[in-house]
């Protein structure tokens, strides 16, 4: 079936038309930079964004994919999770299109939707069943079992805290990096924003892993959680410290608690009590912690991802959501995935952040499977559970 899907759960407004299992277009509006100066996507900026741009988005759509609103033969639109005032823009505009031309449309699944994109993604072999996925995005920490992408999808952890693009988020605003957080830390950590070049040592901070102790990963109900609120507060901790070192002596350790200062490797202290010069944080360089902190992140996704690998027997991992982008993520998950006999996927990056051709993948799916439509009547649902795949 031809199939357009429209995607507004967050701050990407997309819309994507797929015949089948071909994807015809993918196009993509963000209203990323109008959240820079909060340092995280401002719910009501998001919505008021979607207005401007779900018209034009659609018109678009149809014209790069060289199709009318008459050839189509149904609607999908994410009902959720997400933001409720950025669902509503979408779900209105899809229900506008549906009472106007007559067809079906389909309230689907976000969640769903960022592994449904495989089936659709132009290098993909066809989804694999079953497989595990992780999904990390700025809104999302979650590791899924998905046996059938419409029929059985499971839930095995997700983040009780913040989400993993998230804590990017929040750490880069800390030490003083643009939004979004992930590209900022990832290009500090590479060493690439002081003069040095030099990467950072993953090893020089030790950041906490959480819900990561043998206790944490025996309880069943944290096995596959995570948790990284702490993080934040450990990276401020680490701040403060290398800072206070700085003004007591050049290379004084600190006592940070649990982020405790275990390197100096290449230390650039500013000289200047409490300040911050380009590419140091007080006695520490500011590719250490970065590259520390990524590696505390990727470290726990990355870990519990096998495990459910393992405790599943399943030896597919899909990978998806925007921190995705994240190649220190990509490069330790293939290699434990290699490790131990597990075909890792990644799709291409434009399909693992948020768009509208996910949700066209999964609403043509479901199209194919004769199921009902959802009709004009449903609402949007911020807290949508995974297995709720079509509402
Ligand atoms: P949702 O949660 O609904 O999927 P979102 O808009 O929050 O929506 P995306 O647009 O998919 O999520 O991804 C944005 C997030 O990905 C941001 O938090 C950003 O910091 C993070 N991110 C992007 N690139 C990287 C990277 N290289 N490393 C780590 N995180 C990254
Ligand atoms: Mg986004
Ligand atoms: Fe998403």
């Amino acid at each position: 079936p031809l199939v357009l899907g429209i995607e507004t759960s967050c701050d990407e407004t997309g819309v994507g038309i797929v015949r089948g299992r071909t994807l015809l277009t993918n196009t993509v509006a963000t209203s990323m930079d109008e959240h820079v100066r909060f340092g995280g996507v401002v719910p009501e900026v998001a919505s008021r964004a979607h207005v401007q741009s779900i018209g034009p988005m659609i018109e678009k759509a149809l014209a790069d994919a060289g199709v009318t609103l008459d050839d189509l033969d149904a609607l999908a639109v994410t009902a959720g999770p997400g933001l409720s005032g950025a669902l509503m823009v979408g779900a209105a505009a899809a229900k506008g299109l549906a009472a106007s031309t007559g067809l079906p449309l389909y309230g689907i699944n976000h969640l769903a939707a960022h592994v449904a994109v495989d089936l659709v993604a132009p290098d993909s072999p066809g989804l694999h069943t079953p497989t595990i996925a992780l999904l990390v995005s700025g809104g999302h920490t979650e590791i899924l079992r998905i046996g059938d992408i419409v029929d059985d999808i499971e839930l095995l952890g997700a983040t009780i805290d913040d989400a993993a693009g998230e804590a990017f988020d929040k750490t880069a605003r800390l030490l003083g990096l643009d939004y979004p957080g992930g590209p900022s830390i990832s290009r500090a950590a590479a060493g690439l924003l002081d003069e040095s070049g030099v990467p950072g040592d993953p090893t020089a901070v030790r950041f906490p892993r959480g819900l990561s102790t043998k206790k944490d990963l025996r309880d069943p109900e944290r096995r596959f959680s995570f948790s990284f609120s702490g993080l934040k507060t450990a990276a401020l901790r680490t701040v403060t410290a290398a800072e206070a070192a700085v003004s007591a002596q050049p290379t004084g350790t600190s006592a940070a608690g649990e982020a405790s200062v275990s390197g100096t490797s290449g230390a650039i202290s500013s000289g200047t009590a409490g300040a911050s010069t380009a590419g140091s944080v007080g006695a520490l360089r500011l590719a250490d912690i970065a590259a520390s902190f990524e590696e505390a992140v990727v470290d726990v996704l990355v870990r519990k991802t096998l495990l459910a690998c393992a405790d599943t027997g399943i030896d597919h991992v899909l990978l998806g959501g925007g921190v995705a982008a994240n190649a220190r993520l990509r490069e330790r998950l293939a290699e434990r995935c290699e490790a131990v006999g597990v075909t890792l996927r990644v799709p291409p990056l434009d399909l693992c952040t948020d768009n509208g051709a996910m949700v066209a993948a999964l609403g043509a799916e479901i199209a194919a499977r004769g199921s009902a439509a959802s009709g004009l009547g449903f609402g949007v649902l911020s807290s949508l559970e995974v297995d709720d795949v079509l509402v």
